[in-house]
Formats: structure tokens, C-alpha cells, sequence
């Protein structure tokens, strides 16, 4: 299903990407007004916080609900920035939209949820909402694809996507792994969709966070969604991947944003070269399948086994150190050799069992 999109016409802080800043969770009214006037003051224009915070145990500050809605239109008014929360039910869409708040997103854990997102669909059907779906906490493409299908269902056209990674059991560098390849897939099936990229959640440190928002830039994402409070090491929730606005600005001002304009001609110069590339690429791959087949007919006719683990041992490891001689990471190369293998193992099965 296509999505049916419309411009976001987010104002944008530099040349192409917008930046959402704002505290994880909407604490107190002096805390959101404090935050977003500094915020302001350095050319902020979308302005982020929690007012309903899903928490992973019982106990921790779950955001304050409908009273902090009015914190948020304070700062609208007072500070011309536009406004951004997330939404987890049908309840919280209605509240949001009361209080004129201009962003909802929906975060990873509800993403995750058919049942939860469906409803927020059918509550935000008939309103001209702008929408953010976070990707779902575990790595599924689908996943994410279908709640962005089901609000566009919903009429919803204003959409876009956040990355925000996701969660393994084994604790790693980054909080949530960021696996970009899902990102990047997603960019390729939906190219109209903006995708926004979330350091903070990413990283779960601040100190990651300024790598990453380059990495976003490089990668050629629409936009960043950037934790920022008054007082980062007090925030009662994720204070570790918060900066002040002070550093935000510094890590935003030194970002080096890309020209994505696609049409150079030097660029197509190159790219025919790379497709010739690949179409020979095509063609060896085809003629060494061609020579397993025909090993595969002398393996059959002398009773052999297809894997022989030696020879296949002997591969990955010569290869890997060419491409290593070569530039290329032998890690990689080992991957590719163990496609190839696979697939040859599967031409050869086939020739095998064959009656
Ligand atoms: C958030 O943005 O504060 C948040 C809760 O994010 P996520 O849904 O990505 O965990
Ligand atoms: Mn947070």
C-alpha cells in the first residue's frame, strides 16, 4: 500500500534538516518554560516534551497528564515555537488536539501494538494532525510500516517517521541498537516519507549524541529529535541523554549538512560505472554457480557429501585476507562468501536430489 503524503512544512533551524528539541518529559511549568525559552533563544522552532511518559516499572514519574497540556500551549504563545508530544491512546489524542499541541508522535513501545496504534487511527480520523511514528521497540520493518500505513489510512497524510533504534536483551554500546539498515530500507520503500533520527534514545549517552546526529545527517535523514533540559543531570527521566540547550546548539552548529540533490553529473558518471560493476559482478557469480552445478553432478555420481567443511573453511579465510589486502573489511567479505556458499550448497542440493 502507497502512503498518501503531504509536505510536513516544519520550519526547518539549517539549510534542510528540522530539529525538534525539548526535555524527555514536561516536569514542572518553570521546567518546560525555562527549557523552551533557551531553547528559543538559539533558534529553536519545535519545541518536544512528555507530558504522558511510558515507563518500563510501575513507580517512576509517568508524566502529569492533561495539567501539563497548558505548560505546553504557554510555550507556543510565548515563545512562537511549535509544540510536540506523545500520544498513546485515543484519550491523548483528543486532550493534544484540544490544547492545540502541533506534533504527536507515537512511541516505540505503542508502535509495537496493532490494537494501540489502530485506535490512535481511528481518533485521529477527520483531524489534520501531523504525526511521527517512532519505529516499534524490536527491529521489524513491517511492523513500523503498517502503523504509518494505518494512520495514512486514517486520513492522516502530515506523517513522518522517527528512528529511535531497538532494544536487545545484551546491553551494548548504544541503548538501542541503531541498526541503520532498517532505517535506510524504510527510506527506499517510502522515499516521500520524512524520517527523523533520534540520537538520544538511540545513544541512551550524551556524549553519543553529536556522532550520531552526523551519522543521521550523512545518512541524509530529514531531522533530528534531540532530548535537551534546563538541567539535564535533574530530569526525572533519561537525565542521562539529555543536554542542556547550550550543548545542543554547539553539537547542531557544528553539523555539516549534505547537499541529498541526487543529479550531479559526475555523480551519474560514477553511478554507470558501479552499475557496469555490478552487472559483471552478476555475471561471475552466474558462472561460478555454473562450476558448482557441474560439482555438484561429480559429487553426486561419486556418493560425496555437498558441504565439505575444509574446503569451505579454506574459502572464507583466503578471501577474507585478499579483501583485507584489498581495503575491504574481511568480515565482510567473509559474509558475502557465506551467501555465495549458501546458495551454491542449496543449487547443489537440488542437483542431488534429483531423481
Ligand atoms: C521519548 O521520546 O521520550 C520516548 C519515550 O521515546 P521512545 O518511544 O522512543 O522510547
Ligand atoms: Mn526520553
Amino acid at each position: 500500500m502507497e502512503l498518501q503524503l503531504q509536505p510536513l512544512n516544519l520550519p526547518s533551524d539549517q539549510e534542510r534538516a528540522f530539529i525538534i528539541a525539548g526535555p524527555c518529559s514536561a516536569e514542572t511549568e518553570e521546567q518546560v518554560m525555562t527549557t523552551a525559552k533557551q531553547l528559543a533563544g538559539k533558534g529553536c522552532h519545535l519545541f518536544r516534551a512528555g507530558v504522558w511518559k511510558p515507563r518500563t516499572k510501575p513507580g517512576g514519574f509517568e508524566g502529569h497528564g492533561e495539567p501539563a497540556l497548558p505548560w505546553m500551549a504557554n510555550v507556543k504563545k510565548e515563545t512562537g515555537m511549535l509544540v510536540a508530544t506523545e500520544v498513546a491512546t485515543p484519550e491523548h489524542v483528543e486532550l493534544a488536539l484540544k490544547y492545540g499541541i502541533d506534533i504527536l508522535w507515537v512511541g516505540a513501545r505503542t508502535t509495537a501494538n496493532p490494537f494501540a496504534v489502530q485506535a490512535l487511527a481511528d481518533a485521529l480520523k477527520g483531524t489534520d494532525a501531523t504525526v511521527l511514528v517512532k519505529n516499534p521497540v524490536n527491529p521489524d520493518l513491517e511492523l513500523w510500516i503498517g502503523a504509518l500505513q494505518r494512520i495514512n489510512g486514517a486520513g492522516i497524510q502530515k506523517l513522518g517517521a522517527v528512528h529511535r533504534g531497538f532494544s536487545s536483551y545484551e546491553k551494548k554500546l548504544y541503548r538501542n541498537e541503531p541498526m541503520w539498515q532498517i532505517p535506510i530500507e524504510l527510506k527506499r520503500r517510502l522515499p516521500e516519507l520524512p524520517v527523523v533520527c533520534d540520537p538520544s534514545h538511540i545513544s541512551g549517552r550524551r556524549d553519543l549524541i553529536a556522532p550520531l546526529c552526523q551519522q543521521a545527517m550523512d545518512l541524509g535523514f530529514d531531522g533530528l529529535l534531540i532530548e535537551s533540559h534546563c538541567d539535564p543531570d535533574k530530569a526525572w527521566s533519561d537525565a542521562s541523554q539529555q543536554v542542556t540547550p547550550e550543548v545542543l546548539d554547539f553539537i547542531v552548529s557544528r553539523l555539516i549538512f549534505r547537499d541529498t540533490t541526487e543529479h550531479t553529473d559526475t555523480l551519474k558518471d560514477l553511478r554507470k560505472e558501479i552499475d557496469e560493476i555490478d552487472n559483471d559482478l552478476i555475471d561471475l557469480l552466474a558462472k561460478r554457480m555454473k562450476i558448482c552445478r557441474n560439482i555438484g553432478e561429480y559429487k553426486k555420481e561419486n556418493g560425496m557429501t555437498i558441504v565439505q567443511t575444509r574446503r569451505y573453511s579454506e574459502i572464507l579465510d583466503k578471501r577474507g585476507a585478499q579483501g583485507s589486502l584489498l581495503g575491504i573489511d574481511t568480515q565482510c567479505i567473509k559474509n558475502i562468501f557465506e551467501h555465495i556458499h549458501e546458495e551454491s550448497v542449496r543449487q547443489q542440493m537440488e542437483i542431488i536430489n534429483r531423481q
